[in-house]
Protein backbone atom coordinates (compact mmCIF):
# COMPACT_ATOMS: atom_id res chain seq x y z
CA UNK A 1 0.00 0.00 0.00
CA UNK A 2 0.99 3.33 -0.60
CA UNK A 3 -0.05 7.11 0.56
CA UNK A 4 -2.45 7.44 -1.93
CA UNK A 5 -4.52 4.45 -0.47
CA UNK A 6 -5.08 6.68 2.78
CA UNK A 7 -8.56 6.74 2.41
CA UNK A 8 -9.01 6.22 5.81
CA UNK A 9 -13.66 6.07 5.52
CA UNK A 10 -12.73 3.84 2.47
CA UNK A 11 -10.32 1.71 4.40
CA UNK A 12 -12.69 1.56 7.46
CA UNK A 13 -15.33 0.19 5.09
CA UNK A 14 -13.03 -2.91 3.61
CA UNK A 15 -12.62 -3.87 6.77
CA UNK A 16 -15.72 -4.04 7.91
CA UNK A 17 -17.09 -5.64 4.99
CA UNK A 18 -13.94 -8.18 5.43
CA UNK A 19 -14.47 -8.98 9.03
CA UNK A 20 -17.53 -7.86 10.36
CA UNK A 21 -18.65 -6.33 13.43
CA UNK A 22 -15.95 -7.14 16.67
CA UNK A 23 -18.33 -6.17 19.73
CA UNK A 24 -15.37 -4.58 21.14
CA UNK A 25 -14.79 -3.60 24.19
CA UNK A 26 -15.50 -7.46 26.15
CA UNK A 27 -16.19 -6.72 28.89
CA UNK A 28 -19.91 -6.83 30.77
CA UNK A 29 -19.17 -2.88 32.66
CA UNK A 30 -17.05 0.40 32.32
CA UNK A 31 -15.05 -0.46 35.69
CA UNK A 32 -14.35 -3.66 33.61
CA UNK A 33 -13.28 -1.91 30.94
CA UNK A 34 -11.09 0.13 32.56
CA UNK A 35 -9.69 -2.63 34.57
CA UNK A 36 -8.97 -4.00 31.49
CA UNK A 37 -7.61 -1.08 29.83
CA UNK A 38 -4.85 -1.10 32.95
CA UNK A 39 -4.22 -4.96 33.02
CA UNK A 40 -3.89 -5.50 28.70
CA UNK A 41 -0.26 -3.36 28.68
CA UNK A 42 2.46 -5.46 27.51
CA UNK A 43 0.41 -8.95 27.63
CA UNK A 44 -1.85 -10.46 25.57
CA UNK A 45 -5.41 -10.34 26.04
CA UNK A 46 -6.30 -14.28 26.94
CA UNK A 47 -3.69 -13.26 30.38
CA UNK A 48 -5.91 -10.69 30.97
CA UNK A 49 -9.09 -12.47 30.70
CA UNK A 50 -7.60 -15.00 33.77
CA UNK A 51 -6.84 -11.56 35.84
CA UNK A 52 -10.62 -10.32 35.22
CA UNK A 53 -12.01 -14.39 36.00
CA UNK A 54 -9.57 -13.88 39.43
CA UNK A 55 -11.43 -10.24 40.36
CA UNK A 56 -15.24 -11.10 39.61
CA UNK A 57 -14.60 -14.59 41.53
CA UNK A 58 -13.74 -12.39 44.53
CA UNK A 59 -16.45 -9.73 43.64
CA UNK A 60 -13.80 -7.13 43.38
CA UNK A 61 -15.17 -6.10 40.08
CA UNK A 62 -16.56 -2.97 42.18
CA UNK A 63 -15.62 0.61 42.42
CA UNK A 64 -15.65 0.15 46.09
CA UNK A 65 -14.28 -3.06 46.70
CA UNK A 66 -11.40 -2.24 44.77
CA UNK A 67 -10.76 1.43 46.64
CA UNK A 68 -10.53 -1.25 49.47
CA UNK A 69 -8.66 -4.37 48.83
CA UNK A 70 -5.18 -4.51 49.83
CA UNK A 71 -2.16 -4.04 47.19
CA UNK A 72 -0.56 -7.26 47.65
CA UNK A 73 -3.96 -9.12 47.06
CA UNK A 74 -4.89 -7.29 44.35
CA UNK A 75 -1.61 -8.38 42.98
CA UNK A 76 -1.84 -11.70 43.05
CA UNK A 77 -5.05 -12.06 41.81
CA UNK A 78 -3.81 -10.30 38.38
CA UNK A 79 -0.78 -11.98 38.33
CA UNK A 80 -1.69 -13.85 35.26
CA UNK A 81 -1.64 -10.53 33.26
CA UNK A 82 1.93 -10.17 34.35
CA UNK A 83 4.11 -7.21 35.93
CA UNK A 84 1.43 -7.85 38.52
CA UNK A 85 3.07 -5.43 41.38
CA UNK A 86 2.93 -2.34 38.88
CA UNK A 87 -0.25 -3.28 37.23
CA UNK A 88 -1.83 -4.02 40.81
CA UNK A 89 -0.35 -0.31 41.76
CA UNK A 90 -1.57 1.23 38.68
CA UNK A 91 -5.15 -0.12 39.15
CA UNK A 92 -4.77 1.03 42.69
CA UNK A 93 -4.01 4.64 41.87
CA UNK A 94 -6.47 4.90 39.20
CA UNK A 95 -9.18 3.75 40.61
CA UNK A 96 -8.56 5.85 43.86
CA UNK A 97 -8.57 8.76 42.27
CA UNK A 98 -11.47 8.06 40.31
CA UNK A 99 -13.00 7.30 43.64
CA UNK A 100 -11.76 10.42 44.93
CA UNK A 101 -12.90 12.66 42.85
CA UNK A 102 -16.44 11.17 41.21
CA UNK A 103 -17.27 8.29 43.48
CA UNK A 104 -19.49 6.92 40.19
CA UNK A 105 -18.06 6.46 37.00
CA UNK A 106 -21.45 8.17 35.91
CA UNK A 107 -19.85 11.40 36.53
CA UNK A 108 -16.66 11.59 34.78
CA UNK A 109 -18.91 11.53 31.98
CA UNK A 110 -20.07 14.99 33.13
CA UNK A 111 -16.63 16.56 32.30
CA UNK A 112 -15.66 17.43 28.49
CA UNK A 113 -13.18 15.01 26.66
CA UNK A 114 -10.41 17.26 27.26
CA UNK A 115 -10.79 17.37 31.08
CA UNK A 116 -11.65 14.03 31.64
CA UNK A 117 -8.87 12.83 29.75
CA UNK A 118 -6.71 15.55 31.47
CA UNK A 119 -7.51 13.70 34.59
CA UNK A 120 -6.38 10.61 33.17
CA UNK A 121 -3.10 11.52 32.33
CA UNK A 122 -2.18 12.79 35.47
CA UNK A 123 -2.74 9.95 36.77
CA UNK A 124 0.99 7.57 37.73
CA UNK A 125 1.11 5.09 34.85
CA UNK A 126 -1.72 5.94 32.72
CA UNK A 127 -0.21 7.33 29.46
CA UNK A 128 -2.23 8.03 26.43
CA UNK A 129 -3.07 4.38 24.91
CA UNK A 130 -4.77 3.33 28.53
CA UNK A 131 -6.70 7.16 28.97
CA UNK A 132 -8.38 6.73 25.19
CA UNK A 133 -9.05 3.21 25.53
CA UNK A 134 -11.03 4.28 29.04
CA UNK A 135 -12.23 7.37 27.25
CA UNK A 136 -13.79 5.78 24.28
CA UNK A 137 -14.60 2.24 25.09
CA UNK A 138 -16.08 2.71 28.62
CA UNK A 139 -17.27 5.98 28.75
CA UNK A 140 -18.25 6.69 25.17
CA UNK A 141 -15.94 9.81 24.56
CA UNK A 142 -15.52 10.37 20.43
CA UNK A 143 -12.01 9.56 20.54
CA UNK A 144 -9.45 7.65 18.04
CA UNK A 145 -7.23 4.80 20.42
CA UNK A 146 -3.86 4.43 18.86
CA UNK A 147 -1.91 1.30 19.64
CA UNK A 148 1.36 -0.39 18.06
CA UNK A 149 -1.01 -2.47 15.64
CA UNK A 150 -2.20 1.11 14.28
CA UNK A 151 1.20 2.64 14.26
CA UNK A 152 2.54 -0.45 12.17
CA UNK A 153 -0.40 -0.41 9.70
CA UNK A 154 0.15 3.38 8.92
CA UNK A 155 3.65 2.94 9.00
CA UNK A 156 3.25 0.66 5.89
CA UNK A 157 0.98 3.45 3.88
CA UNK A 158 5.23 5.27 4.08
CA UNK A 159 3.73 7.83 6.57
CA UNK A 160 6.25 9.46 8.42
CA UNK A 161 5.57 10.37 12.04
CA UNK A 162 7.60 11.99 14.58
CA UNK A 163 10.52 9.70 16.37
CA UNK A 164 9.04 10.85 19.50
CA UNK A 165 6.34 8.14 20.78
CA UNK A 166 4.19 11.18 22.64
CA UNK A 167 4.27 13.27 19.35
CA UNK A 168 3.53 10.21 16.53
CA UNK A 169 0.62 9.03 19.12
CA UNK A 170 -1.37 12.55 18.65
CA UNK A 171 0.08 12.96 15.05
CA UNK A 172 -1.77 9.88 14.48
CA UNK A 173 -4.62 10.20 16.41
CA UNK A 174 -4.97 13.30 14.38
CA UNK A 175 -4.88 11.68 10.86
CA UNK A 176 -7.64 10.18 11.49
CA UNK A 177 -9.95 12.12 13.81
CA UNK A 178 -9.51 15.20 11.12
CA UNK A 179 -10.14 12.40 8.33
CA UNK A 180 -12.81 10.70 9.78
CA UNK A 181 -16.86 11.99 11.30
CA UNK A 182 -16.12 12.31 14.74
CA UNK A 183 -18.22 9.29 16.05
CA UNK A 184 -17.27 7.67 18.80
CA UNK A 185 -19.03 3.98 17.36
CA UNK A 186 -17.05 4.46 14.58
CA UNK A 187 -14.16 4.97 16.08
CA UNK A 188 -14.89 2.31 18.78
CA UNK A 189 -15.03 -0.75 15.86
CA UNK A 190 -12.39 1.06 13.64
CA UNK A 191 -9.22 0.50 16.01
CA UNK A 192 -10.88 -2.74 17.00
CA UNK A 193 -10.84 -3.53 13.12
CA UNK A 194 -7.41 -2.53 12.83
CA UNK A 195 -6.55 -4.93 15.89
CA UNK A 196 -7.56 -7.45 14.07
CA UNK A 197 -6.33 -6.47 10.58
CA UNK A 198 -2.91 -6.41 12.62
CA UNK A 199 -2.87 -9.82 14.42
CA UNK A 200 -4.24 -12.04 11.45
CA UNK A 201 -2.44 -9.94 8.17
CA UNK A 202 -0.88 -6.80 8.64
CA UNK A 203 1.75 -8.69 11.38
CA UNK A 204 5.21 -7.84 11.95
CA UNK A 205 6.24 -10.15 9.16
CA UNK A 206 3.01 -9.38 6.82
CA UNK A 207 0.58 -11.89 5.09
CA UNK A 208 -0.56 -9.39 2.24
CA UNK A 209 -1.35 -12.37 0.28
CA UNK A 210 -4.65 -13.22 2.28
CA UNK A 211 -5.07 -9.72 3.14
CA UNK A 212 -8.14 -7.51 2.33
CA UNK A 213 -6.29 -4.65 1.17
CA UNK A 214 -4.45 -6.74 -1.23
CA UNK A 215 -6.93 -9.26 -2.52
CA UNK A 216 -9.09 -5.61 -2.78
CA UNK A 217 -5.85 -4.25 -4.76
CA UNK A 218 -5.36 -8.01 -7.71
S1 LIG B 1 -0.90 -7.07 5.32
FE1 LIG B 1 -2.46 -5.89 4.22
S2 LIG B 1 -2.47 -3.89 5.22
FE2 LIG B 1 -0.58 -4.91 5.82
S3 LIG B 1 0.94 -4.23 4.32
FE3 LIG B 1 0.08 -6.15 3.54
S4 LIG B 1 -1.60 -5.51 2.16
FE4 LIG B 1 -1.09 -3.76 3.48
Amino acid sequence: MSKKDIDLLKNYEILYNFFGPQGWWPADSPLEVIVGAVLTQNTSWQNVEKAIENLKRERLLDLTALVNVEQDKLAMLIKPSGYYNIKAKRLKNLITEIYKNFQDLEDIKKLSMEDARNFLLKINGIGCETADSILLYALGYPVFVIDAYTLRWLGRFDIKFSDSKRDSYHQSQALFMKNLPIDSKLFNEYHALIVRLGKEFCKKVPSCHECPFYIRAL
